[in-house]
């Protein structure tokens, strides 16, 4: 429902944010080395995804 923007205080505004806040990005641990790795994301370092090689990551 709209309501006038002067209507709702700063207390009610913040409270409505309270929710809006982004979280911290959650890491898990690679099956295969150990290093942390994006959930549902192949390994961008062994080229591992839970644990089977998936890609071939090249060496520099
Ligand atoms: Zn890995």
């Amino acid at each position: 429902m709209a309501v006038p923007k002067r209507k709702i205080s700063k207390s009610r505004k913040g409270m409505r944010r309270s929710h809006l806040a982004l979280k911290e990005t959650q890491l898990v641990e690679c099956l295969k080395c150990k290093s942390p790795v994006l959930p549902h994301a192949i390994c961008s370092v062994c080229g591992h995804y839970r644990g089977k090689p998936v890609i071939t990551v090249e060496d520099f």
